[in-house]
């Protein structure tokens, strides 16, 4: 869907030059790659390496030097900008909301300059900030200013998505924001991202986001990508020492978000499985996991002792261990039933912190883990 072929970019070097000859060193060297159609890539690396110009050159804020950048199979050299630019959702750090527009106005800005009909556009954008978690009655009518930082960028998101394109730029769309409202938004863009199967770009600097964002990373040394791979196999096999470096010491940590849960790291059930309302709805449970100490001692004693609770947290195996220890802190008990996907009466086993750490234990000696965490 997003073709990148030798793309070089050499900014003006500065006062001195004169000319509008780009003869800067590279800000972006050489850069070759494929986005597929409904993939979320991250671009991660530090300050100055290149990610947001990469990704300006896609709708052509920036222009590379040398190479060429595909859309679909089109060069989009050859596409007007302004009409490029609406038919790519573009979402950024500020922001960027009209201020003197309402949160509705301002998420219909993309369909009216489409020429919808205002009715109509209208309709759409209530509909996207719905999606977005925005209840358009109660804050379709509100000015930017009075919205919150985190309810700025899902606005900022929900219009990026109003004219339906196919490609959404995010540069550091979730930076401006506490880590825990960030945890939530990229919680709820990923739920969202599910249902819109859009091609993403996302920059970040913050490697936690790439690796829980993305079906893939790009890792970006000074204007290059020095490995381009899943998540997994990123963090478990960095190409060379500038990634490993880059995806440092609490590596085993950033595991947890990509490696799933499977039936070795359970501890059998004691007795008949509990009965009972099936407790709260299976899946992620989107509760900040702290850093590093992230094993907190067992409450319950050792393996194979209890049931879990009637009410007791239950997932489905195949989450990642960071989602299943997000729920373990939650439970009293310190243990959660773990049940067949899509079938929350089969329980298959328990979970405790020892389960997660042994599971943690044996694939960071490498055994298995290197698939990513599915169906996101
Ligand atoms: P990142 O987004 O990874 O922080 P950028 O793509 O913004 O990096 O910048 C890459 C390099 O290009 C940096 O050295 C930056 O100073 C330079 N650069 C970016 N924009 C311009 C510009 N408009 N003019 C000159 N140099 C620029
Ligand atoms: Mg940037």
């Amino acid at each position: 869907m997003i073709r990148f072929e030798h793309v070089t970019k050499r900014y003006a070097d500065r006062a001195g030059g004169g000319t509008d000859g780009a003869d800067g060193p590279p800000a972006v060297d050489d850069l070759t790659f494929d986005v597929a159609e409904g993939e979320l890539v991250t671009l991660v690396g530090p300050s100055g390496c290149g990610k947001t110009t990469t990704m300006k050159m896609v709708n052509r804020l920036v222009e590379p030097t040398s190479g060429r950048i595909l859309l679909g199979g089109e060069d989009v050299a050859a596409v007007d900008p302004v009409r490029l630019r609406r038919t790519i959702g573009y979402v950024i750090q500020q922001v960027g909301l009209f201020p003197h527009r309402t949160v509705l106005d301002n998420t219909a800005t993309v369909p009216a300059l489409l020429g919808w009909k205002k009715a109509r556009a209208r309709e759409r954008a209530a509909e996207l900030l719905d999606l977005v978690g925005l209840d358009p009655g109660r804050y379709g009518h509100r000015y930017p200013e009075q919205l919150s930082g985190g309810q700025r960028q899902r606005v900022g998101v929900a219009r990026a998505l109003a004219a339906d394109p196919p490609v959404l730029l995010m540069d550091e769309p979730f930076g401006a924001v506490d880590p825990v409202v960030r945890e939530r938004l990229q919680t709820e863009f990923l739920h969202l991202q599910a249902t819109v199967r859009k091609t993403v770009l996302l920059v970040t600097h913050d490697l936690a986001e790439a690796v829980r964002l993305g079906d893939r990373i790009a890792v970006y040394g000074q204007g290059r990508i020095e490995q381009f791979d899943t998540p997994a196999t990123v963090l478990a096999a960095p190409a060379n020492p500038y990634v490993a470096d880059f995806v440092g010491a609490d590596r085993a940590l950033r595991r947890l978000a990509v490696t799933p849960l499977t039936e070795a790291d359970l501890d059998p059930v004691a007795g008949p499985a509990p009965v009972g309302d099936p407790a709260p709805a299976p899946g992620p449970v989107p509760a900040p996991v702290p850093a590093p100490a992230f094993l907190p001692q067992q409450k319950g004693s050792g393996p194979l002792r209890e049931n879990p609770a009637p009410g007791a947290p239950r997932l489905p195996l195949g989450v990642s261990l960071k989602d299943a220890l997000a729920a373990l802190l939650q439970d009293d008990a310190g243990l959660i039933a773990v049940h067949a996907p899509g079938d929350p009466a089969r329980v298959l086993g328990t979970l405790t912190t020892t389960g997660v750490h042994r599971a943690l234990r044996r694939r960071t000696a490498g055994e298995s883990g290197t698939e990513p965490v599915g169906p996101r």
